[in-house]
């Protein structure tokens, strides 16, 4: 499959084959190739429904050191029923791969949420306000990030969160991959792309 060909692990070919994914959508088609063989940033437009779970997922799985149990991945995004949807889809994706995803919301117990980031944890799912809230406690770790995601980053400022946003990105590594995912490009999502990211590499699907 072209999945293959792009050279994505065998277990996650099995996997994605699996789930039904014959041909990589438009947005998969761009980012996957682009993502395993380049640490440029990347801003990329696209609406729900592209495939874009995938498009970024499957390259950072592919790439995740399963040997660490250091936080490598931090996926931004607006609301909790999208964290658990992003962590459900990574999990299916990663299903012969020895990784931990860990979804961290709001409105849900945090205790449980801790109790899953110390058994370690190679991507982190999350929404702005509960990250900083385990950030404090010390509880993630963002010492050894090497990828962040901003997914529905539109609809993240349209929420507020971008206070949250600045302290989190504040918090991580200067040498790192940032992805950026949005449906619109206003320009507030020019003004983050301005602060936080190195000449991004654009795509739009
Ligand atoms: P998303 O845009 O990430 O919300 O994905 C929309 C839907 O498309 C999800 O149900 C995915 O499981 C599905 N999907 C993603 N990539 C593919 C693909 N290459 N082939 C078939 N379905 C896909």
């Amino acid at each position: 499959s072209k999945f293959q060909e792009a050279g994505l692990k065998p277990e996650i070919v099995k996997a994605v084959q699996e789930l039904g994914f014959e041909q990589p959508t438009a947005i998969q088609e761009q980012t996957i190739p682009f993502l395993l063989s380049s640490r440029r940033d990347l801003i990329a437009l696209a609406q729900t429904g592209t495939g874009k779970t995938a498009a970024f997922s499957l390259p950072l799985v592919h790439q995740t050191e399963t040997d660490s149990s250091d936080v490598q991945t931090l996926i931004l995004c607006p609301t909790r029923e999208l964290c658990l949807q992003i962590a459900r889809d990574i999990e299916s994706f990663s299903k012969y791969l020895d990784i931990h995803v860990v979804a961290v919301y709001g409105g849900a117990d945090i205790s449980k949420q801790i109790k899953a980031l110390n058994k370690g944890a190679h991507i982190v799912v999350g929404t702005p306000g509960r990250m900083i809230d385990l950030i404090n406690r010390r509880k993630l770790k963002l010492a050894n990030v090497q990828w962040v995601v901003l997914d529905e980053a539109d609809e993240m400022l349209n929420m507020g969160f971008k206070d949250d946003l600045d302290t989190i990105l504040a918090e991580t590594p200067q040498e790192k991959q940032t992805l950026l995912f949005s449906a619109t490009m206003p320009k507030e999502i020019a003004n983050i792309a301005e602060v936080y990211m190195d000449t991004p590499h654009e795509i739009s699907a």
